[in-house]
């Protein structure tokens, strides 16, 4: 009737009825937790935090350029992600680093006199002008390309 069983979950050897496959009640619950969902939420967050990391280092490099300058840097940033390049995208348009109620993104933030903010809450200001559209749309090539020549 009671066989020796391996549990499923911890490894532990028990005995139990032919169709027990956890030692207790605790395994079968911790077993039946999402793993999977844990994992890939801590393999998202790390690749948050690398973004933010990149974003703050772009967004540090466009911001000490004179604003004249800047345009030329927001085309191309803007056609590599519109061309596909998926890291600018999110880079340009990632809502988190879009939201200014965080500093997501900004090389300065706490320093006074530069609240700059993200790449992206410039990109959305740039994609506003030039393209009348969010940025989202505009990287992701949903917006149409303006024909009045503004950009090129
Ligand atoms: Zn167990």
């Amino acid at each position: 009737m009671y066989q020796r069983k391996v549990c499923q979950h911890c490894e532990a050897f028990f005995k139990g009825r032919r169709n027990k496959i956890y030692c207790s009640a605790n395994c079968r619950k911790r077993h039946s937790e999402p793993v999977q969902n844990s994992l890939n939420s801590r393999e998202k967050k790390n690749s948050n935090m690398r973004l933010i990391d990149s974003a703050s280092r772009i967004a540090e490099l466009y911001f000490t350029r004179p604003p004249f300058e800047r345009l030329g840097m927001m085309k191309g940033y803007i056609a590599l992600a519109k061309q596909g390049n998926g890291k600018m995208r999110e880079i340009l348009s990632n809502e988190y680093l879009l939201d200014r109620k965080n500093n997501y993104g900004n090389p300065f933030k706490g320093k006074r006199g530069k609240s700059f903010g993200s790449l992206a809450q410039a990109c959305e200001e740039y994609c506003r002008h030039y393209w009348k559209a969010s940025a989202r749309e505009v990287v992701y090539n949903i917006a149409p390309d303006p024909d009045d020549g503004v950009i090129d």
